[in-house]
């Protein structure tokens, strides 16, 4: 795609630092990583959203995106790793190319996801959203058949 700062990563015509690339898919290193040696796992194919990525492309990334997890273990001497995606502006997704974030942790690394932890009111309100969550959830054999989620 035109104008899309991975896929041109992908063509070679921004340089970036590879550490794997195979038929579905290509990684390399973070230009401003959390910690130091956040790579990304990037589709070949442009995708903006996750959920049009097809099974067998979607099934590559999380399997390298694993992998490189453990080679930051035992290669960077991490005590472990996050995958992180963030699908839409609202979640944070600044670029808009489909991409898995593999980041390594320490103990001491200093970094904190900001995470909360909420209540549901009573079991009655959180059925209801479990509801309509269903009313929508398709597993399609080919996820390129699923709808774009609206920007
Ligand atoms: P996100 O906020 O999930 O869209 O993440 C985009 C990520 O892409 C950020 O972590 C950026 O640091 C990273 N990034 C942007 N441009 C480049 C680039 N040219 N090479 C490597 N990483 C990049
Ligand atoms: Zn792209």
């Amino acid at each position: 795609m035109r104008n899309c700062i991975f896929c041109k990563i992908i063509a070679g015509e921004i340089p970036s630092v590879k550490l794997y690339e195979d038929d579905l898919v290509y990684a390399f290193m973070d230009i401003a990583p959390i910690t130091f040696g956040h790579t990304l796992v990037i589709p070949k194919e442009h995708h903006t959203s996750v959920a049009t990525i097809p099974e067998a492309t979607a099934g590559r990334m999380f399997l390298v995106g694993s992998r490189l997890g453990v080679a930051m273990k035992r290669g960077l001497a991490a005590d472990g790793f996050n995958l992180h995606l963030s699908d839409g502006t609202v979640a944070g997704q600044v670029v808009m190319h489909a991409h898995l974030h593999v980041v390594p942790r320490w103990t001491d690394d200093g970094f904190h996801w900001n995470w909360r932890q909420l209540k549901y009111e009573n079991e009655a309100a959180r059925e209801e959203l479990k509801k309509k969550m269903l009313e929508y959830f398709r597993l399609t054999k080919d996820a390129s058949e699923a709808e774009e989620p609206e920007a």
